[in-house]
C-alpha cells in the first residue's frame, strides 16, 4: 500500500445534508457502503444541468427508479468518484474500509448494455487499455501504519487516568467519541465489522 490514491473529499452543503437526511434507511445504508453519501463526479464535457436532463429526458424508467433512491444517483457513480467510507464519516477512522483491507476497490473495468427492461444484454469493456478505477476512502486518515485510536482504546485510557485523576470527568470524552447517529450505518455502540462481499450482493 505504498501508492495512496489522495482524492479531495467533499463537503456537504447544509441542503445537501437535509437530501441525505431524507434517504429512505435502506438506501442510505447502501449508499454509506458504496460510498455514495459523498461522490465527487469526474470532470465532464457535459454541465450538471445538461446531465440532470439527459437522466430526465433520456433514461428509461427503471434506471431513473434505482437512480431517485439514493441522494445523489446511484448509477452516475464510476468506482473513482466514490467518496468516504462509512467508518470514516461515522469519525471511526481507526476501522476505515481500505485500511482494514489493505487496498482500495478496484473496478474490473466492464460494464453492461441493459435492454429497455433493464435485462443485461451485452458486457462492455469501459477501459480497454486497463486504467484502474479504483475507490480509495477520500478520507485523508492514513491508511496504513499504526490505526489511530478508537472509542474503546480512548475509553480504556479516560478510565486510566480517571483513576489518576478522579476529578477528571471522562465520560465527556466518551461521548464526544460516538459516531453522529446521521452518519452512524448502525445503530448502537457496536463495532462495526468488515464490509464483506455477501453485503455488497445486496445492493
Ligand atoms: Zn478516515
Ligand atoms: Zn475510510
Amino acid at each position: 500500500m505504498d501508492h495512496v490514491i489522495r482524492r479531495p473529499q467533499r463537503t456537504l452543503t447544509p441542503e445537501e445534508h437535509e437530501t441525505v437526511r431524507g434517504t429512505a434507511l435502506l438506501n442510505f445504508q447502501g449508499g454509506l457502503i458504496m460510498g455514495i453519501i459523498d461522490p465527487v463526479p469526474n470532470p465532464s464535457p457535459m454541465s450538471e444541468d445538461e446531465g440532470a436532463w439527459v437522466r430526465e429526458q433520456v433514461w428509461p424508467e427503471f434506471i431513473t427508479e434505482i437512480d431517485r433512491k439514493y441522494p445523489f444517483g446511484f448509477w452516475r457513480w464510476s468506482m473513482c468518484e466514490r467518496g468516504t467510507c462509512w467508518n470514516c464519516l461515522a469519525k471511526r477512522c481507526d476501522l476505515c474500509v481500505h485500511r482494514q483491507e489493505g487496498g482500495p476497490h478496484v473496478d474490473d473495468n466492464t460494464d453492461w448494455v441493459h435492454d429497455t427492461r433493464g435485462r443485461g444484454v451485452a458486457k462492455v469493456i469501459v477501459r480497454p487499455d486497463d486504467a484502474p478505477c479504483v475507490w480509495w476512502c477520500r478520507c485523508p486518515c492514513a491508511k496504513d501504519g499504526p490505526a489511530p485510536d478508537g472509542p474503546a482504546r480512548r475509553r480504556r485510557r479516560a478510565k486510566q487516568s480517571a483513576t489518576a485523576k478522579p476529578e477528571e470527568e471522562p465520560a465527556q470524552e466518551d461521548s464526544a467519541a460516538r459516531p453522529e447517529r446521521s452518519a452512524a450505518p448502525r445503530q448502537g455502540r457496536r463495532v462495526p465489522e468488515p464490509v464483506g462481499e455477501a453485503q455488497y450482493t445486496l445492493f
